[in-house]
């Protein structure tokens, strides 16, 4: 067996030592004689599985007690409805920033269900506002915005101050990459598939004064109350995906936690961009203050070379670098489970590149 260096955004690789406790315990979980998969999803078993990855994921993050931890289904997409769902409805608006094209996701979907004030647009500039030009509405039900744009490659370097009003966080492609002090937040979103575990579960995690919002109108399964008075079983959870998650959690324990990940992710980023930097062969359009650490998009001075960069990195066992259709160029996701020699690997395949096309 022979595993690539997946450089994927999503659904992106995960630890090794994770999946083969997957593999271990695949047909027959800690002596329950079944897998997490065929097991229901109330069950002791089950429960305890469900219980122990959120403490984890409590512990890990710091998450204080006065927030609730969902775990969703329906990705970071229904969240793009779920917000404005139970919240906009408090005040009839609220603050966006638009930073790129998850951010424009989420305001398309908010514009369904009240008044949307994108407070700063700088999607076609590369970078994050700066902290000084943002102000907020006085009467914002919250503002929402996107720490990490996946496509774009464009992280804030700092956490917006919305004084009272709740601070709503799309983190996709960027939670568990370093500590964050959840306080600051109202609700932080994730899709899984990046830096939690598999694709179909999706964390949220609340301030439960923001709980129980909704409008009489709301659908069930859209309705935070519903899910948080669930303990997230209202219907059938996600169940192997949360499990995987779990693993996920507990790797991270093993491995230092946030801080740990913390040191090696700037160390990966910041080796990737010297490389991008140190030649006129490869760019990257993004603001040096906002280069994000998970997910680096590069271009080649000629575009024309592209399908044979990919072709060869592709020999040389590292995939999946394609960057997004809408910017063109290559994109390297490097998230917690990329290992510093993948991206080692790569800085060494695009030096050599270079000499050979240059
Ligand atoms: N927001 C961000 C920042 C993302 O990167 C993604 C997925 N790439 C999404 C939202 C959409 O997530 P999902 O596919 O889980 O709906």
């Amino acid at each position: 067996m022979s595993r690539i260096y997946n450089f994927s955004a999503g659904p992106a690789t995960l630890p090794e030592d994770v999946l083969n406790q997957a593999r271990e315990e695949l047909l027959d979980w800690h002596g329950a004689g079944m897998s997490v998969m065929e097991m229901s999803h109330r069950g002791k078993e089950f429960m305890s599985i469900a219980a122990q990855a959120e403490a984890d994921l409590r512990e890990i993050m710091a998450i204080p007690d006065n927030y609730k931890v969902l775990f969703l289904q329906g990705g970071a997409s229904s969240q793009f409805a779920m917000v404005p769902m139970n919240l906009l409805g408090r005040t009839g608006k609220a603050d966006y920033i638009n930073t790129g094209s998850w951010s424009k996701k989420a305001i398309a979907e908010a514009k369904r269900y009240g008044e949307v004030n994108v407070v700063a647009d700088t999607a076609a500039e590369f970078k994050a506002p700066a902290e000084a030009d943002l102000s907020f509405s006085s009467d914002a039900a919250y503002v929402h915005y996107t720490p990490n744009e996946t496509i774009q490659g464009v992280e804030f370097p700092y956490i917006p101050d919305t004084g009272d009003i709740p601070l709503v966080a799309d983190m996709s492609s960027t939670i568990l990459s370093r500590p964050i002090d959840v306080s600051k937040f109202g609700i932080i979103y994730a899709g899984a598939q990046k830096n939690v575990g598999p694709a179909g579960l999706t964390l949220v995690i609340i301030r439960e004064d923001l709980i129980g919002h909704a409008p009489d109108s709301c659908p069930a399964m859209m309705n935070y109350r519903i899910h948080a008075d669930a303990d997230s079983m209202y219907n059938t959870p996600p169940t192997y995906a949360w499990y995987l998650a779990g693993l996920v959690f507990q790797w991270l324990k093993n491995n230092g936690g946030l801080e740990a990940m913390a040191v090696i992710n700037e160390r990966k980023a910041e080796e990737l961009y010297a490389a991008v930097d140190a030649s006129d062969f490869y760019a990257n359009p993004v603001d040096p203050e906002c280069r994000s650490w998970m997910n680096v998009p590069f271009t080649l001075a000629d575009p024309e070379l592209d399908g044979k960069f990919l072709e060869e990195a592709a020999a040389k066992g590292m995939k999946s670098l394609k960057g997004h259709r809408s910017v063109g160029g290559m994109r390297a996701s490097i998230y917690n489970a990329m290992p510093e020699e993948g991206v080692q690997a790569l800085i060494e395949f695009m030096k050599d590149f270079e000499q050979r096309n240059a």
